[in-house]
């Protein structure tokens, strides 16, 4: 195995994953360090949902467009399964169905509204009782979250060269080498620094200051469901609608979010919103519950997961609504940015707060990163 690369990635999960591939694009020689013998932070843990309906419109919008168009690559090389599925916001109120109304009418994102006659022909999973209608967008797609990663990186490796150290915790970067705690090294001209939510051990004094919080959240799944479908749209709630900063522009919006918080604070307390997600083998993905920073315990809330089970019973019907697992997620977010990239020394890179949506964004983000670094050379 070589020590010397041309960049050197620390992370594979998602956001690492994104910047190898980006660089092999460009005919370079590429190494990926990890502390764990297969990915299992954030990019396992989530809905695989790839959505970009939650970015508002402009940059974010298009980088998260962008991201979906690499992803179908990816596809085609069959590096990952991917189902085209779309998503459908659902509408149980009619303050939400205004809100969706309002958001098609600003005809920023490629989605329409839909009735419940409609919702009920293409989704099975959807609850019909107080249905009002929904929103049906086409760009959302579906990814199994256990497998993408996996998958990307044995198609990286396979087909493009790129060595992956698993089971190597990289303790010491400086401009152009790397040390791992096992005694190995490593030089690279790029280092790209890929944590996660580890704020703690490479360079921790200036991810401290980027102002990144962290986010623990919790999430479920059902065991298989034999009679959905794994490209069953995606399911998001009204209660998502204050989650996503891209409704944040529709008049109701507001109006929206206080209603809400007057009758049920406890979904605010725990930063929770209902989505559903089928997985190939139809299991189906619930959740999910957002809380911060000194909130953030190793311990998993029963009453958090009920009142996420109580908030689907209302959106969403199964079959079988047994819980056949549980687990959290951790992952770093900034308040304002999409990213957090900074050269911390010459060459030396740290890259991470895609929050909830690294899925949706990484490939995006890191295309438009690594064009900037070719204007600059
Ligand atoms: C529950 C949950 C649901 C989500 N749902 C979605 C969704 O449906 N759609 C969406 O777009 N986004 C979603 N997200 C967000 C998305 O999963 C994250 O933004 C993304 O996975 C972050 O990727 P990452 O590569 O930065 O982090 P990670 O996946 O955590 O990877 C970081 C990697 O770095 C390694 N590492 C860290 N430090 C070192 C070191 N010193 N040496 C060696 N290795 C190291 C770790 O072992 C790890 O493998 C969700 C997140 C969670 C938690």
């Amino acid at each position: 195995m070589p020590t010397k690369y041309d960049v050197a990635v620390i992370g594979a999960g998602i956001v690492g994953l994104a910047h190898a591939w980006m660089a092999v694009r460009r005919g370079l020689s590429v190494l990926v360090v990890d502390r764990t013998s297969v990915a299992q932070g954030a990019s396992v843990r989530n809905f695989g949902m790839i959505w970009p309906i939650g970015q508002p419109a402009g940059e974010l919008y298009s980088t998260a467009l962008r991201s979906r168009e690499l992803w179908l690559e990816l596809a085609r090389e069959n590096a990952v399964d991917l189902a085209e599925c779309g998503s459908i916001h659902l509408a149980h109120r009619d303050d939400e169905l205004a809100v969706l109304q309002e958001f098609c009418d600003q005809g920023t994102h490629a989605a329409d509204m839909i009735t419940a006659d409609q919702v009920q022909q293409l989704s099975p999973l959807a609850n019909l009782t107080e249905l009002r209608g929904g929103m049906l967008s086409r760009t959302e797609a579906r990814v199994d979250p256990r497998k993408a990663s996996a998958g990307i990186a044995r198609w990286l490796s396979e087909q493009h060269d790129v060595t992956f150290q698993f089971d190597t915790a990289v303790c010491q970067v400086s401009a152009g080498s790397i040390s791992a705690s096992d005694g190995q090294s490593w030089q690279a001209e790029r280092i790209i620094v890929c944590g996660g939510s580890d704020l703690q051990t490479l360079f921790p004094q200036q991810l401290q200051q980027a102002g990144l919080k962290l986010c623990k959240l919790q999430m479920l799944s059902t065991p298989a469901q034999q009679q959905l479908q794994p490209d069953s749209p995606h399911i998001a709630s009204g209660l998502t609608l204050r989650h996503y900063t891209s409704f944040e522009a529709c008049p109701g919006h507001q109006q929206l979010r206080q209603r809400i918080a007057s009758e049920t604070p406890e979904l605010d307390r725990f930063g929770i919103h209902v989505m559903a997600s089928v997985m190939p083998d139809r299991r189906v993905i619930l959740g999910d519950s957002h809380v911060y920073d000194n909130e953030v315990t190793p311990f998993d809330s029963i009453e958090i997961n009920e009142l996420i089970l109580r908030e689907l019973r209302k959106i969403i019907q199964l079959h079988n609504w047994n819980i056949s697992e549980q687990w959290h997620g951790l992952y770093a977010k900034h308040p304002q940015l999409p990213v957090v990239e900074a050269e911390v020394e010459p060459g030396v890179h740290i890259c991470t707060g895609t929050g909830g949506a690294g899925m949706t964004m990484s490939f995006g983000l890191a295309d438009r990163i690594w064009n900037r670094w070719a204007g600059e050379c």
